[in-house]
């Protein structure tokens, strides 16, 4: 175990010239190189074009390739969902992650596992991906309602490569529960695949979807794994855990960035293998290759096409900020954002009158960071996908604070309230525009339509209550959110 861990500190010591000392014909050396993503929604660049594209991948993938035709491409789970583009209608349905499964084809993914973004789309959908994934899928611990394999989907693979087995199992965590997935215990399911494939495999990774809490945990109770390629942090990351220091990498989201694992096997009697990772950003100092742009574009004008017959123009620069849109799920289901803010302030804005707006936080699916800079009408359908009217109604105090008390209580899940012009809670008095909440007045409220004619978790009291009416329709809140970033922020720009 010493062994391998001054085998690392040695390498990361000659990092420079390890490629060098590796690309001679050394007969008892294999050399491996793993490109890894993790956690992609979007197709194209995100942050204004400066980062991601799959285009650019598939590029690095072919320049990769080149240099060690021992390539091989990971994806460490969440690829069908969310996307804004996967919410556009097609055909009978939505495009629900067609354009990712195509883009990644014509990219040249090899390895996948599932991330629990995988179980959003319904069965119909799910089903129709894996079979256009000309890749293929893992997972040791998901499986249909009854327990049996997904299609084509195989428990564990073995990959060899110049006479060295690579062994791959891989754990999703339990999450995004629906009716057609079941879950094993990641743990219970690792020493399984631990103990079946560490004595025939020559090398052993560990493809997860797992927060990065779990990661650690498996490193700690199962050394025998040589590798961990994680996702589901949508940050990049980089951990040595365990008594033979497991390395653990994650990249960030959207393919901003990507590892790229260069494993040296050293087939002499010490058997002994070296990883060296770098983490690349993906930047226009990448161009795109053809064949994936090619594909990227198809499905892209799809999409865009159908939003248009909405009435948005998806590549219209909305405004340029100067500070990052918190839309992670963690935060905005649990306390406000500039993001969540805006919103708020985007349906009093339309409201004339209005005293104070709340929403459902379930509406926000971005599940991202936008980093500060330009922000197109695409950004606008990323953040609230499903779109939603903007409705005003006159509530009494009462029922007010009931609902604020409740939003409160449904912290950490999409009926967390996000409001506009509301302080207090937690254990401290409501207060609408600096004053103390007043049971027995009346309020003009701005809202989600959908709070009041579908519902959401332990808030139906207020669907189609009649002390709670419809007064006026504002609009679609993807509208109101495009000028109120442009009124904060400026126009165009
Ligand atoms: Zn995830």
């Amino acid at each position: 175990m010493l062994k391998k861990f001054l085998a690392i500190v040695v390498l990361s010591f000659l990092l420079g010239i390890s490629n060098l000392a590796c690309s001679g014909p050394h007969g008892s050396q294999v050399r491996i190189t793993i490109l890894q993503m993790n956690d992609v929604y979007e197709m194209d660049p995100v942050s204004g074009g400066k980062e991601g594209g799959l285009a650019r991948v598939a590029t690095l993938h072919d320049q990769l390739s080149k240099t060690n035709p021992n390539t091989i491409v990971v994806l460490a789970g969440d690829l069908f969902s969310p996307s804004a583009l996967g919410t556009a209608p097609y055909e009978s349905g939505r495009l629900d992650g067609k354009q990712m499964v195509a883009a990644m084809n014509a990219l040249g993914l090899d390895y996948i596992t599932f991330g629990n973004h995988e179980f959003d789309i319904k069965k119909r959908s799910f089903y129709d991906r894996l079979k256009e994934s000309e890749f293929s899928w893992i997972s040791s611990n998901v499986f249909d309602e009854n327990g049996k394999p997904f299609p084509g989907v195989a428990d564990t693979e073995m990959i060899e490569i110049d006479g060295i087995k690579v062994g791959i199992f891989s754990l999703t965590i339990k999450k995004n529960f629906t009716n057609y997935v079941s879950y094993e215990d990641p743990f219970e399911v690792a020493q399984k695949k631990v103990a079946e494939l560490k004595p025939k495999m020559d090398i052993l990774i560990a493809l997860t979807h797992l927060t990065i809490e779990d990661d650690i945990k498996l490193a700690n109770r199962f050394p025998e794994i040589d590798m961990i390629i994680g996702g589901h942090d949508h940050e990049n990351m980089q951990y040595w855990r365990g008594k033979n220091y497991t390395p653990i990498f994650k990249a960030d989201a959207n393919a901003r960035t990507v590892y790229i694992h260069n494993l040296v096997y050293d087939k002499g009697a010490q058997k002994k293998l070296l990883i060296n990772s770098k983490l690349k950003q993906i930047t226009d100092s990448l161009p795109d290759q053809a064949k994936t742009a090619k594909v990227v574009e198809k499905w892209r004008n799809i999409g865009y096409n159908s939003f248009r017959k909405a009435g948005f123009e998806p590549a219209k620069v909305v405004t340029s900020t100067n500070v990052e849109l918190d839309g992670l799920e963690a935060s905005v289901r649990n306390v406000p954002t500039k993001l969540t803010e805006l919103i708020a302030q985007s349906m009093l804005s339309v409201s004339q009158g209005a005293q104070l707006s709340f929403y459902n936080s379930g509406s926000v699916r971005i599940d991202d960071v936008i980093p500060a800079g330009k922000i197109t009408e695409y950004d606008v359908l990323r953040v609230l996908p499903f779109g939603g009217d903007i409705v005003t109604t006159k509530m009494k105090g009462s029922l007010l604070k009931r609902t604020l008390d409740q939003g409160m209580a449904n912290k950490a899940t999409g009926a967390y309230l996000q409001k506009g012009n509301v302080t207090g809670g937690d254990g401290k008095p409501w207060m609408v525009g600096g004053n103390i909440l007043d049971e027995k007045a009346t309020y003009s409220v701005a809202t989600a339509k959908f709070l009041l004619t579908v519902g959401d978790d332990n808030l139906e009291f207020l669907v189609n209550n009649p002390d709670v009416p419809i007064i006026e329709n504002k609009g679609d809140v993807r509208k109101a959110l495009i000028t109120q970033l442009e009124k904060t922020f400026g126009e165009g720009k």
